[in-house]
């Protein structure tokens, strides 16, 4: 072959590997990204807290009701009550981070303990100091999902549907053009389909209980139709009512929105096993922006002055990573996170963002390479 052809051949191939798997030996091709905000590690590790099961402490209005739900003698049979997916599936099948009980504490880093803060330390891959508020301010910073969707093999393959209407700024959904919908807006895709047809009637005919945050369930369903109906690659969810009732002191609701988000996430994984472009080809991760205070007292509370409110849970399920379950002995950070999501499929974020922390060790099995 003449040289000139040769390598004429060479940096058509070389030119061609940006955009091809990062790691081909992967089986995961998308990834889903679900927060429930606020929830406690205390919550997820034992099941419902027996000292907030009443009126005073939980603002429980049911007790008897409340416990029939959600109490069990062990910490084993309440966490199970409370999160059946969680226990039966995504821990069985997959990873937890973030059991203090078993020497792995997760954390997050930016020592503010608000949302804003989380998830863009969350989706960054760092704690950034100009981030000190909830503002609608649109984030300095790249996340993981502008990252993805900054690639051909992603591109407006990537999709945030969040019950908060400040993730368009943490996402910066104004320069990035990341697709994000959030808080009580409308769907308007053309035509609509029915179900998003009566996710946009709750948005019109539900009571705007908290103006900034819609209910979860429209945002479920927001999210779930967006996936059928445009399969997207890489879909981030984004829950709110487990923090707007701790906020509330009713430790009752907060409860049965954990519960919910739970069902939700069942069901999701129950649909995404029965679409072709899904089916063991997903990899599912779930966790919180924060924890909330330790105490009958504060535990409604998170922030700076707020002890113990920095520890948080990460769990991480799909083809290619090892059913470790509950891991020992592994402290992470929230930071970890925009990374792992990337490595998930087989791309590298801190390419493009130095300052983000490494992938969750052990999420991934080795590849053979
Ligand atoms: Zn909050």
């Amino acid at each position: 072959m003449p040289r000139l052809t040769c390598l004429l051949m060479l940096a058509a191939w070389i030119t061609a590997v940006p955009e091809a798997r990062g790691d081909p030996s992967l089986r995961a091709e998308n990834v889903i990204i679900v927060t429930l905000d606020g929830f406690r590690w205390q919550e997820v590790f034992t099941g419902a807290d027996e000292s907030l099961i009443d009126a005073k402490s939980g603002g429980v209005r049911e007790v008897a009701d409340l416990k029939q739900h959600f109490w069990r003698p062990t910490a084993d049979g309440r966490r199970k009550a409370l999160l059946p997916f969680f226990w039966s599936t995504l821990a069985a099948q997959g990873q937890v981070f973030g059991d203090p009980s078993h020497k792995a504490a997760a954390r997050l880093t930016n020592g503010l303990k608000f949302s804003y803060p989380g998830y863009s330390e969350m989706f960054c891959g760092f704690a950034d100091a100009r981030i000190d508020s909830n503002a609608k301010k649109p984030n300095p910073n790249t996340s993981v999902l502008e990252f993805l969707d900054n690639k051909a093999a992603f591109r407006n393959k990537v999709a945030a549907f969040c019950t908060w209407d400040v993730f368009p700024y943490i996402f910066r959904a104004g320069t990035s053009g990341l697709k994000v919908h959030a808080g009580w807006t409308l769907i308007t895709d053309t035509p609509l389909t029915p179900r998003q047809r009566f996710a946009n009637e709750m948005v019109s005919n539900l009571p705007r209980y908290w103006p900034e945050n819609v209910f979860d369930i429209v945002t479920m369903e927001a999210a779930r139709e967006h996936l059928r109906r445009h399969k997207p690659r890489v879909l981030y969810i984004g829950l709110g009512e487990t923090d707007e009732w701790g906020h509330g002191r009713r430790y009752d609701l907060y409860l049965h929105a954990a519960h919910n988000a739970d069902r939700f996430l069942a069901d999701l994984w129950r649909l995404l096993q029965e679409m072709p472009q899904y089916k063991d080809k997903t990899a599912l991760l779930v966790t919180t922006d924060h924890g909330r205070g330790l105490t009958r007292i504060d535990w409604t509370d998170h922030g700076k002055k707020v002890p113990g409110a920095e520890f948080i849970w990460i769990a991480a399920l799909g083809p290619d990573t090892p059913a470790l379950g509950v891991r020992e002995g592994a402290e992470t950070t929230q930071s970890q996170v925009a990374a792992t999501v990337a490595h998930l499929l087989g791309e590298n974020f801190q390419t493009a963002s130095p300052r983000a922390a490494p992938p969750l060790a052990g999420i991934r099995r080795l590849s053979g390479r």
